[in-house]
C-alpha cells in the first residue's frame, strides 16, 4: 500500500501531462517547486504560495539540520505543521551544499565530513544519518544522499562519484526501511514518505544511462532525481543529458531536475521530458532585483524605469503587477524598503510556477509546440541564453 501514484495524463513528443500523488495532495505537473531552504520560501507566506497556485515546496535537509535541528522540526509536529504548509514538501538531502564547501571536507566512502558554516561546527553526514534527518523533518518526498561534482567534470571523476552515489543509495535504500520500522515514536510517528534516487553521471551520456539503469535495480522507485546539471555545464550539454534520461528512465514515474529553475530551462526541460523543476534563483534574483518577464530579464535598478508606469510584466497577474507600477517597485528596492524584495519574490516565483501551468495546458490541449518556440522567441526576442549557473 503506497500514498503515492504517477499518471501521465497526455504527451507531447517526450513532453508529458501528468498527476503525481502523494500523502498530502496530488501534484500537477509539470511543476516548479518553489525552495524553502530555511522552512519558508523566502518573504512569501504558505498563503501567498497557495494564491499563486503553487502545489509543492522544497526544502533542505543540510540547513535544517544545522538549524533549528532535525529532531527540533520532528518535536514540532514535523516540517508540514512546523512551516504552516499542508501540500507536498520534497527535502534535498544537502549533497549538493556539503560538496559546494570546498576546502571544508572530506570524502570518505563511509561518509563527508564538513564544517558547518555557521559556526565551524565539524559535522559528518553518511547515507544513514541523512536518512535520519529526512525522516525527522517529514517531507513527503525526500531525496538520496548523493556524490555531487561539478558540471565539467571529466569522466574519471563523474564515473567514481556516480558509482559512489549508487553505493550510498543502497545504504539509503536499508537505513530508510529500517526506520520505517522503527517507525518513530508511538506519539510521533514517521509519515508515509518515498525516496527518490538522484541519478548522476554528469555530462557523460554513458554513465548517466548506466547509473539510471542501476538505480532502477535497486528499488522500485516512486520517482527520479536527476542530479548535476546546472552547476556550470553548457546549455546544449544539458539538453543532451536530458534527452538520453528520457530514453532511460522509467517512462511511467515523475523526473524531477535537481536546481534548475531559469524560465528557458524549465521550458527545453518540459519539451525533454522533465516533470518537477525547483531552483532558488526567482527569490535570490528578486533580492538582488532581476524580474523575470514573458519578454526577458529586467532589472529593476535601471534607472529608465524611474518613472515608468507598467507593470513588471504587462502578461503577468501576480499581486506586484495587478496593483503596482515598474516606478513604484523600483522606489522600494532601491530604498530598502522590505516590500520592493517580497514584491519581486512574489513575482518571480508566481512567474515560474504560472509558467508550468501553462505548459501543462499546452500539452493537454495538443499545442505545446507552437506555444513553447513563441514563447521562447518573445523571451529571447531582447536577450540571449545565459550559460548554466550554480545554485547552490
Ligand atoms: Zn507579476
Amino acid at each position: 500500500m503506497t500514498a503515492f501514484s504517477f499518471t501521465v495524463e497526455k504527451t507531447a513528443g517526450a513532453a508529458r501531462a501528468g498527476v503525481f500523488t502523494t500523502p498530502h495532495g496530488a501534484v500537477e505537473s509539470p511543476a516548479f517547486m518553489p525552495v524553502g531552504t530555511q522552512a519558508t520560501v523566502k518573504a512569501l507566506d504558505p498563503a501567498d504560495l497557495r494564491a499563486m497556485r503553487a502545489q509543492v515546496i522544497l526544502s533542505n535537509a543540510y540547513h535544517l539540520h544545522l538549524r533549528p535541528g532535525d529532531e527540533l522540526v520532528r518535536q514540532m509536529g514535523g516540517l508540514h505543521r512546523f512551516m504552516g504548509w499542508d501540500g507536498p514538501i520534497l527535502t534535498d538531502s544537502g549533497g549538493f551544499q556539503v560538496f559546494s564547501l570546498a576546502n571544508l571536507r572530506t570524502v570518505e566512502e563511509e561518509g563527508v565530513e564538513f564544517q558547518s558554516h555557521l559556526d565551524g561546527s565539524k559535522r559528518h553526514f553518511s547515507p544513514e544519518s541523512v536518512m535520519r534527518i529526512e525522516r525527522n523533518l517529514g517531507a513527503d518526498v525526500i531525496m538520496q544522499f548523493d556524490h555531487v561534482i561539478p558540471g565539467q567534470s571529466d569522466e574519471p571523476s563523474a564515473r567514481d562519484a556516480t558509482e559512489r552515489s549508487l553505493r550510498w543509495l543502497e545504504r539509503c535504500r536499508v537505513a530508510f526501511e529500517q526506520l520505517g520500522q522503527i517507525g518513530g515514536s508511538d506519539l510521533n510517528p514517521y509519515p508515509e514518505q518515498t525516496l527518490f534516487p538522484v541519478v548522476q553521471g554528469g555530462i557523460h551520456g554513458a554513465l548517466r544511462r548506466a547509473s539510471a539503469t542501476r538505480a532502477a535495480e535497486i528499488g522500485d522507485w516512486k520517482g527520479y532525481g536527476i542530479g548535476g546539471l546546472s552547476v556550470g555545464e553548457s546549455k546544449p550539454d544539458m539538453y543532451v543529458i536530458l534527452e538520453v534520461m528520457h530514453d532511460t528512465l522509467p517512462k511511467d514515474r515523475p523526473r524531477y531536475l535537481m536546481g534548475v529553475g531559469f524560465p528557458e530551462d524549465l521550458i527545453e526541460g518540459v519539451r525533454r521530458g522533465v516533470d518537477l523543476f525547483d531552483c532558488v534563483a526567482p527569490t535570490r534574483m528578486g533580492r538582488n532585483g532581476a524580474v523575470f518577464t514573458s519578454e526577458g530579464r529586467l532589472n529593476i535598478k535601471r534607472s529608465e524605469l524611474r518613472a515608468d508606469p507598467r507593470p513588471l510584466d504587462e502578461r503577468c497577474s501576480c499581486p506586484c503587477c495587478t496593483r503596482f507600477s515598474r516606478a513604484y517597485v523600483r522606489h522600494l528596492f532601491t530604498s530598502d524598503e522590505i516590500l520592493g524584495l517580497r514584491l519581486l519574490s512574489l513575482h518571480n516565483v508566481h512567474f515560474l510556477v504560472t509558467l508550468m501551468h501553462d505548459a501543462r495546458a499546452a500539452i493537454r490541449d495538443g499545442r505545446f509546440d507552437g506555444w513553447s518556440r513563441a514563447w521562447l522567441e518573445r523571451y529571447f526576442a531582447n536577450s540571449s541564453p545565459l550559460t548554466t549557473e550554480a545554485t547552490p
